[in-house]
């Protein structure tokens, strides 16, 4: 490659030339180009020009800027500048009085700023571990630190790629003597390690946070073949409305009124762009346009007076909000309207779930997203029939409408069935309080949901928004009606994968009516009995929504009750995106890549933390040292604010094997693996679902093996994997034993539909603990475990590997996965531990199932509480798990499944993580 590492005169640019492989270079004055570097500048040459009456022109003025040689040597580099910046070098000192155009700061600053782009960038992925980890127990064979090589053969590959970065070094670890360690799980994925200045910004938030958007791979092969090699999956994972968290910085929105986008790709400006013509215009980093660079860039709008376009957001920060000019909108921006859906069947109102919804509701009425005062509400309920009700505003009076006709559904007049929630706040609360007593007595069994979807479309449609769904049995007249179809003799057959689709096509069909008209549903299933879970939750699948499912809910249990209402208001006070459309642009937009599925998702109304797999293909040779890819999500908040939320992700290119295999992100390919199998489950067969993520695993390691180790191909002593992917064959084999995808004939397929929902939506954060749950030992916990860190917030106990071997009887654990915590009793718990946790005086009084843990006045009870409170509010999503006592030897099924849980033991069928390595082996030494 002939780098131009010299400094290029001022008024020169390089631009590489992918066809020739070789950088052109243009006087960008006269816009006249040669091959032949030209002569590098005198020391006089690059005192930055300076014109002194520039400083009070406006923003409009037409004067040439003059930089592109810092540019230049700002894009190109040098070696040394790189390995300053590795090094933690002090940034360079500003040029103070150097201006030289309105309101840009100095060339040497804006130099400065570009070569230390990169290496600023990176500390931020490697924020130092967790402090708790310090005193987690080394079990198993001792660790290799991170970043010190165990496999000098992976060495021997070349350090430096073609592109200049840094390349990672491959550590090869034996899965058979090394055994997994969950404290993997909490490493960041593997550096982002882009060439010298792709960046134009030092900001550590330049590229994306993983929680927003990461890729399987983080040096992207740069041919299909190679990619092909390796057998790795290439996929983003993109979550890019993920909630934050208290301490978290809020995403940056830019409010100007010309947002700056290639005129040719569309393509929003972002961190790696590239400025050319003496900062007059920006290069696409997705198809090479040059374009006008806004004239607000460099002046500030509000105080009136030059600005710094280093520091606008779009320019620093991967993740942006910008607010949309009106050219961005069909129509106005939608007020938010949520319309509930209430069964008020007898089983409902006999499980309290009525009760609990409507007073949740009326709890909650404060949070519901309404800061423009425009949320509009209505409340229908259904059995056999309809009920609307009618509010008219400034009353606390409501009416009841009885709608019998449920196979063509009308709304009955007067109109204020759809009412504003502020204006009709008392009338609102008013009903709210009396619908669990209208229905007290209610006796009739059965459903017509599909009716009351249909009602509740007709009522929305004209504006869109959410259909919230309270349903506590199987529909079972009118349109949608569906048949109990569980049949105990199917679960474990090759049959069982009919009863995970769809029934009827009602549901979807309804669903693609439903995203038209911009109308998202979410479902909350209630029932004891079948409930047809797999049919229901098509609806929120295809229209961004969500399931949750409460089975046997009775609110008559408080735990049940506490669940239920803390989900829902939860659910109730997100804020949503709506009318919202996704779009994915990845860089060399002439078909280098090309997104398996769809670039474009319309997606009605977008909940917080919702995530979303994206298979992508690399199609012809990627020329350029790195890649981007961006997400925008067009949409409208729940304030009526139309907006754009961009993502933008950078990655490096690279030939060599090795860099990719130790640039493999293993949260991000057992995220894409879940989807996956899912998919293939609803396609094929359970067990085909499960076979083929086998078969993947397999090819990666049997890849691994002949092209990373000295093994080659055929038998070998060991089973060897990059260490960066060390923990990925237990997560698969969380992944096989989850109950959405496991072998067993005794799983109800409800939950099984409801186990795939989460699968598939689950934001990594938290599909990881579903598929790899936590176990904790809280008898013999350290004594600043549940106590407040140094950081502020409690420190949890060393994380223990899955095995019951773990299991003392005189302990007290705690497993838990994100959905359900099982609180685990030894049976020779001490009187004392079990006085000290659930105030009784010893193990044989206390009793197994759901429970409420208090805060007890003693420091064991205060720590344990701390550390529960802490995993619950740690996690993303509305989600509340259900804390379970269980008792050593206590009620079988109970004990069985927290059991299930410790996936590295040997469960019925389903093979212990020892007896998964060695068929692993097998199949990879057979190979
Ligand atoms: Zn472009």
């Amino acid at each position: 490659m002939a780098s131009p590492a010299q400094q290029l005169p001022p008024g020169w640019s390089a631009e590489w030339d992918a066809s020739a492989q070789r950088y052109l270079f243009i006087e960008t004055a006269t816009g006249r180009t040669q091959w032949e570097p030209p002569a590098p500048a005198a020391p006089a040459a690059q005192i930055p020009y300076t014109d002194p009456g520039a400083a009070a022109q406006p923003a409009g003025s037409h004067k040439r800027r003059q930089y592109a040689a810092g540019q230049t040597q700002a894009y190109y580099g040098g070696e040394s500048t790189l390995d300053a910046g590795y090094l933690g070098g002090p940034p360079p000192q500003q040029g103070g009085g150097q201006l030289f155009t309105p309101g840009l700061v100095g060339e040497n600053q804006f130099a400065a700023q570009q070569t230390q782009a990169q290496p600023a960038a990176q500390p931020a992925y490697y924020t130092p571990g967790d402090a708790d980890y310090a005193h987690a127990p080394v079990y198993g064979q001792p660790q290799p630190a991170y970043g010190q090589p165990v496999d000098n053969l992976a060495n021997q590959f070349g350090q430096m790629g073609v592109t200049g970065q840094k390349q990672h070094s491959l550590y090869t670890t034996n899965l058979l003597t090394s055994p997994p360690d969950p404290r993997d799980l909490q490493n960041p994925p593997p550096e982002i390690r882009l060439p010298p200045n792709s960046c134009v910004s030092p900001a550590s938030t330049a590229n994306a946070d993983p929680s927003y958007q990461r890729c399987t791979i983080n040096a992207i092969p740069t041919t299909s073949s190679l990619l092909g090699k390796s057998k790795l999956p290439l996929a983003l994972v993109l979550t890019p409305y993920r909630s934050l968290k208290d301490g978290e910085e809020p995403v940056p929105v830019v409010t100007d009124t010309v947002i700056a986008r290639c005129r040719r790709c569309r393509t929003y400006i972002n961190p790696y762009v590239q400025f050319i013509d003496g900062g007059n215009r920006w290069r696409c980093c997705m198809c090479n346009m040059t374009n006008e660079v806004p004239q607000l860039f460099d002046w500030d709008q509000v105080r009136n007076q030059p600005g710094d376009r280093w520091a606008r957001a779009e320019l620093n920060h991967s993740v942006v909000e910008f607010v949309a000019p009106t050219e961005y909108m069909v129509r106005p921006p939608q007020p938010a309207v949520y319309i509930f859906l209430i069964d008020v069947s007898n089983p409902a109102v006999q499980s309290g779930m009525v009760a609990t919804a409507t007073r949740t509701i009326r709890e909650n009425l404060e949070r519901i997203p309404d800061e423009d005062g425009r949320t509009k509400v209505a409340i229908v309920c259904f059995d056999t029939s309809l009920y609307f009700f009618s509010m008219p505003t400034g009353t606390t009076d409501s009416s009841m409408l009885v709608v019998s006709d449920i196979d063509d559904v009308f709304l009955p007049k007067p109109n204020d069935l759809l009412v504003n929630l502020a204006e009709s706040r008392a009338s609102l609360e008013s009903l709210l309080d009396k619908i669990g007593g209208m229905f007290q007595e209610n006796s009739i069994i059965g459903s017509a949901l599909g009716p009351a979807l249909q009602a509740g479309f007709k009522l929305m449609s004209p504006i869109g928004g959410k259909i919230v769904v309270l349903s506590s049995s199987l529909p079972s007249i009118g349109a949608g009606a569906l048949k109990n179809r569980e049949d105990p003799k199917v679960l474990g057959t090759a049959k069982e994968s009919a009863l995970l689709q769809a029934s009827v096509p009602f549901y979807k069909n309804f669903a693609i009516e439903c995203s038209r008209a911009q109308v998202s549903v979410d479902m909350f299933l209630f029932s004891a009995a079948y409930q047809d879970v797999a049919t229901l939750a098509g609806l929120p699948h295809y229209t961004s929504g969500q399931t949750y499912y409460y089975p046997a809910f009775n609110a008559g249990r408080s735990e049940d009750a506490i669940k239920f209402a803390h989900e829902f208001g939860e659910v109730l006070a997100m804020p949503i995106m709506l009318e919202a459309v996704m779009r994915l642009r990845m860089s060399s937009f002439h078909g280098n890549f090309f997104v398996r599925s769809t670039d474009l998702l319309a997606m009605p109304a977008v909940p917080q933390d919702q995530s979303y797999a994206i298979e992508i293909q690399i199609e012809e040779t990627i020329t350029t040292p790195f890649v981007v890819f961006q997400t925008a999500v067009l949409h409208t908040t729940c304030y009526g604010e139309r907006r754009i939320r961009v993502v933008t992700l950078a990655l490096p290119t690279t030939t060599n094997l090795s860099e990719v295999f130790a640039s493999v992100d293993q949260i991000a390919i057992a995220t894409f693996f879940a989807n996956k199998a899912v998919e293939r489950s609803l396609t094929h067969k359970l067990e085909d679902s499960r076979d083929y993520t086998l078969q993947k695993l397999v090819e990666i390691l049997i890849a691994y093996k002949t092209s990373m180790t000295a093994g080659g191909a055929g038998a070998s002593a060991q089973l060897a994997i990059s260490e960066n992917m060390k923990m990925l064959p237990i997560l698969v084999l969380g992944l096989l034993k989850n109950v959405g995808i496991r072998q067993s004939a005794q799983i109800p397929p409800d939950l099984r539909a409801y186990a795939q929902a989460l699968l598939t939506s689950l934001p990594s954060q938290l599909l990881i603990s579903y598929l790899h749950p936590n176990f904790y030992s809280l008898h013999n916990m350290p004594p600043e475990a549940g106590t407040i860190g140094e950081n502020g917030s409690v420190i949890l106990p060393p994380q223990q590997p899955l095995t019951s071997e773990r299991l003392e009887r005189h302990g007290l654990f705690l497993i838990e996965d994100g959905q359900t915590m099982f609180l685990w009793v030894g049976r020779d718990a001490v009187p004392q531990l079990v006085a000290d946790i659930f105030d009784l005086p010893n193990y044989e009084s206390l009793r197994g199932g759901k429970t409420t843990l208090r805060v007890l006045g003693n420091p064991f009870s205060e720590r344990v509480n701390a550390v529960i409170q802490k995993i619950r509010e740690s996690r993303r999503g509305p989600y509340y798990p259900h804390l379970y006592v269980v008792k050593e030897d206590g009620e079988p099924p109970l004990r069985l499944w927290a059991l299930s849980a410790l996936i590295q033991d040997r469960a019925d069928v389903l093979p212990s993580y020892q007896q998964f390595i060695s068929s692993l082996k097998e199949k990879v030494s057979s190979s």
